[in-house]
């Protein structure tokens, strides 16, 4: 069997290495890997960006996936042979301050499946038990290799922003998350608009009009005449800044109304920006970081009840045996979210 790893310290840098099936420690369960999605992390490991310096080569990369027990440890007793699972990837040590607190998204020593150990882009990984959540009868296996970027919406919206019934949301960015966040966010009750920059007109904000959102690309459209239109000129209740840009804020500062909220997801480096305005207009600026169990478990209902729509969503144009194409696409904006079909590793 063969695993997808990052082999050395460069953009791209990643090949198709032998690998042998793991062994399940006491309390870990050993999955079979069906489905296995691309993420923007995934993309920073192939553009070898200085967040993913700490990783040891060869690590195999892939973290959001669904598959099948096969092997169980002795002292596993929530799963059986044959359960459909999910993994939180990112996980707290349970020892720290955060962890003791209910607060695992933010532990300071947490570690991170696909970057710190090897990930799911091979046909088997070995899980802890703790990490791993049931996936509902009604969800699709592919379905649910989404579960995971689900999970940090269901965080930022459910847990973190002041969004309900009839809040005038914007998500900035079309990506994998910000289509996330903005489906999550409809799903709760606003009215959400999701905007993008010019290469997003080629896959991402068609696909954000195919799920159904109002959408504006802000290198052609005039933001002021629309929010004017569709905010009553009042500006945005909550706006979710996903572009991972530095453009992300200063923008959403001119687009939330005198009281909303700004919600921050993407990583966006550094940014200047003059900080008055937020405090004059009593800006509730807040982070949404990771997700947690009850994140996972809002993720698998969601994606169960059609809100978070998997099927119009998953990209599955790709294969493994020729990832650089996935990973040049999804650079390139030219997809959103690529789930791939792990069993083309298993021989
Ligand atoms: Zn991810
Ligand atoms: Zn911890």
């Amino acid at each position: 069997m063969r695993g997808l790893a990052k082999t050395s310290r460069s953009q791209g840098g990643m090949e198709l290495i032998e690998r042998n099936r793991p062994e399940p420690k006491p309390d870990e369960a050993l999955i079979e890997v069906d489905y296995a999605g691309l993420c923007g992390s995934d993309a920073g490991i192939y553009e070898f960006e200085s967040a993913f310096e700490r990783m040891t080569m060869p690590t195999v990369i892939g973290h959001e996936y669904s598959g099948r027990v096969v092997e169980v440890g002795d002292a596993v007793t929530k799963f059986l042979v044959g359960d459909r699972v999910v993994e939180r990837p990112i996980r707290g040590c349970g020892d720290c301050y955060q962890c003791e607190i209910g607060e695992s998204n933010v532990c300071q020593n947490s570690v991170i499946t696909g970057v710190d150990h090897d990930g799911a882009y091979e046909p088997y990984i070995a899980v802890p038990e703790d990490a791993l959540h049931p996936v509902p009868d009604g969800v699709e296996q592919q379905h649910a290799a989404m579960v995971e970027p689900t999970s940090i919406a269901t965080r930022a919206v459910i847990q973190n922003s002041r969004v309900r019934a009839g809040t005038r949301v914007l998500v900035e960015g079309p990506g994998p998350i910000g289509l996330l966040t903005a489906q999550v966010a409809r799903a709760q009750g606003g009215e959400v608009v999701v905007s993008g920059v010019g290469q997003d007109a080629e896959y991402r904000l068609p696909l954000a009009e195919e799920l159904g959102f109002e959408t504006l690309n802000i290198a052609d459209d005039d933001l002021n005449a629309a929010r004017e239109e569709l905010t009553d000129g009042i500006g945005y209740d909550v706006v979710f800044d996903t572009t991972g840009h530095p453009s992300g804020l200063p923008s959403a500062v001119d687009e939330v109304r005198k009281g909303g909220q700004i919600v921050l997801i993407g990583q966006t480096g550094e940014t200047t920006m003059p900080y008055s305005p937020l405090v004059r207009s009593e800006i509730d600026l807040q982070c949404s970081y990771a997700s947690k169990y009850e994140d996972f478990e809002n993720a698998l209902r969601l994606i169960n009840t059609g809100d978070v729509d998997a099927e119009t969503f998953i990209d599955d144009r790709f294969s493994l045996l020729d990832a650089d194409e996935a990973f040049e696409t999804f650079v390139g904006g030219g997809t959103c979210k690529p789930v791939f079909d792990v069993s083309v590793l298993r021989d």
